[in-house]
């Protein structure tokens, strides 16, 4: 097994994979934070675009192969393409995986953080007419609220869902449903943080001794989203998100948990500083983004 990218947390090894950049507004990513302050944090392109990464997380257990979150796929046409500014060049998911020595039927357990089309799109791959899983081997870990939000969406949020990301794979058998939490694997667990809707969950690792890390998903989707009130104006529920930051990044200052940042383009990995009750920054660490 190759060890170049891979990042030791206790009994895991961590890679992270990029599935390509896409780019989403600027204003809509920062809430009511004012441009002059975001614009100093993430630079807006001239459509007022900010670069948004898609760092799915490969952890390797020494048993199990668990993929957190899967990118946005290759099943888009060219509108959606041109609206979030994918890179027809971009490395993609399936090439980052062989490069990091596995392929599609070594991933064991995905675990999907919501079903919103940046967070799932490699769940399936199209062959001919269908969608059929891309991890034939995988049990696929969602959460009960989300896959019913999904199949009955918003007016505000259904551009973000895409059945053929979770249909196929019911169709063959390959979900576990949970509510609120589950344990994937030891030390691997999905917690439900709700804010940016109902039911997302972040991802919580306990490598042993006190080795811990966290994948926030869109709770704190970039190290510029750590202070408090910069919260995404996509957010359903803004307030509980609020909650939800107050609950979690002051314990994972206290920890010096690992931060896992998925849609950072340019810092993927952090830790949180907390200087003051209440006033938390990320400190940087260094990266390797396949
Ligand atoms: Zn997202």
């Amino acid at each position: 097994m190759p060890e170049a990218g891979a990042l030791k947390l206790g009994k895991f090894r961590l890679r992270l994979l990029s599935d390509g950049e896409f780019r989403l507004d600027g204003g809509a990513m920062f809430g009511v934070v004012p441009k002059p302050m975001w614009e100093r944090a993430k630079v807006p392109d001239a459509q007022n675009r900010i670069r948004m990464a898609t760092n799915c997380l490969l952890i390797e257990t020494g048993k199990d192969l668990v993929l957190v979150d899967t990118g946005i796929g290759d099943q888009h046409d060219a509108k959606f393409a041109a609206i979030y500014a994918l890179d027809p060049a971009a490395v993609r998911l399936p090439a980052s995986l062989a490069a990091a020595g596995y392929a599609p039927e070594d991933v064991t357990q995905v675990v999907l953080t919501h079903l919103h089309f940046d967070h799932c799109g490699w769940n399936t791959r199209r062959e001919g007419e269908r969608s059929v899983p891309t991890f034939p081997r995988a049990r696929y870990w969602i959460e009960k609220g989300e896959v019913e939000h999904a199949r009955a969406p918003s007016e505000r949020d259904r551009a973000s869902y895409f059945p053929r990301n979770w249909e196929p794979l019911f169709e063959a058998g390959q979900v576990e449903l949970f509510e609120n939490e589950v344990e994937v694997v030891p030390g691997v667990r999905a917690v439900k943080a709700p804010g940016h809707n109902a039911d997302m969950c972040v991802v919580t690792l306990d490598g042993g001794g006190d080795e811990r890390g966290v994948y926030w998903a869109d709770l704190v989707p970039t190290v510029a989203h750590v202070p408090l009130p910069w919260i995404m104006g996509y957010d359903l529920f803004p307030m509980e998100t609020l909650a939800q930051k107050k609950r979690w990044l002051p314990r994972a200052a206290a920890e010096g948990w690992l931060c896992i940042f998925e849609h950072d383009a340019e810092t993927p990995l952090a830790r949180i500083v907390e200087d003051a009750p209440g006033r938390l920054r990320a400190e940087p660490l260094a990266s390797e983004v396949r």
